[in-house]
């Protein structure tokens, strides 16, 4: 279901601007900020508290601040957002959110709640599947997201941003993260990295507690089975082999289909054998449900059907 239209969209790019976000500083940069135009260090938190406790969306919001720093911050900085343009829910309550960012760039990010009904269990965690890059340029033949091939990497904020507007719309925190919406995140290192110093950060996000207390947690392979393509009994065995010498866990993701792609997701008895040969050796191995396929969640497809839905009714 559509909360918003595709019509949302503003399908004109403007020139950006040259300043950063405020919102790609780490702490340690705030009070560096913060000291060189003679403020208290105090200062820093409660920028820090404005953005990423209270949320605000402007400079001007952050009542707390002489007015002076504020028309500073807002000469230096940029305040970004992105917007939700579409909203589709999937009748196992997954969520996929479009954004259109401010150079009217479209990204994609999933919110994933855990049903107990599906893991067996009480737990009521929602992970989100986040963007790192606009495209991608690896092109992977599986994948929508490199379809349209690459148009630049995410930014800090634009990576923060997708968590903090999915916890704004949903009213819920998020537990976990995942990285694997839309790009490569390795091929964005720095700007990733940056992003999960941010939101690990103690002023960050409150999920943070949860993160350091799962620090230890063993290596997980996430394994997407494609049809005749790596779901063979002799590839369960291979896999198995490399997940017992790492003592990791495996992840097995049926693929979710893609429009226009000739690759399909195993029959249900072909997933449950492959996980079985999986167990026969002891390997802790899981098979994701399906979720979200009815709404075409995996990650490129609602931007790539959004632009497709655009170019037609502009031609
Ligand atoms: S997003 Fe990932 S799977 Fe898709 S094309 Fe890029 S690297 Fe390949």
């Amino acid at each position: 279901m559509g909360l918003l239209g595709a019509t949302n969209i503003v399908k004109f790019a403007v020139t950006t601007t040259a300043k950063i976000d405020i919102k790609s500083l780490q702490f340690h940069e705030l009070e560096d900020k913060v000291r060189e135009v003679g403020q208290p260090l105090y200062r820093a938190r409660q920028i820090a508290d404005w953005l990423y406790q209270k949320r605000l969306q402007s400079f001007d919001e952050m009542t707390d601040l002489p007015q002076g720093l504020r028309k500073r911050l807002a000469e230096q900085f940029d305040f970004s957002k992105i917007d939700i343009v579409r909203v589709l829910g999937s009748r196992d309550t997954t969520r996929k959110f479009l954004f259109q960012l401010s150079d009217f760039n479209l990204i994609e990010s999933v919110l994933i709640p855990a049903s107990p009904a599906l893991y067996g269990s009480r737990s009521d965690r929602r992970t989100i599947c986040i963007s790192t890059q606009v495209g991608c340029a690896y092109g992977c033949k599986f994948c929508a997201s490199g379809l349209e091939g690459f148009s630049r990497n995410l930014r800090p904020n634009e990576i923060v941003d997708q968590i903090i507007a999915v916890e704004r719309e949903n009213g819920e925190k998020i537990d976990n993260i995942v990285f694997m919406g839309m790009g490569e995140p390795l091929a964005n290192f720095d700007n990733v990295m940056r992003a999960i110093r941010i939101i690990n950060a103690p002023w960050g996000l409150a999920a943070c507690d949860y993160y350091t207390s799962r620090k230890k947690q063993r290596l997980t392979f996430e394994y997407i089975l494609i049809a005749g393509v790596n779901d063979s009994d002799e590839q369960a065995r291979l896999l198995a082999g490399h997940a017992k010498r790492l003592s990791a866990k495996v992840n097995l993701i049926p693929y979710n289909t893609v429009h226009g792609l000739p690759w399909s997701r195993p029959s249900e008895d072909r997933q449950e054998k492959f996980l079985s040969i999986l167990r026969e050796p002891g390997i802790s191995a899981t098979l994701r449900r399906e979720k979200g396929h009815d709404i075409d969640a995996a990650c490129g497809q609602l931007r790539l059907q959004t632009k497709r839905e655009l170019q037609t009714a502009s031609s």
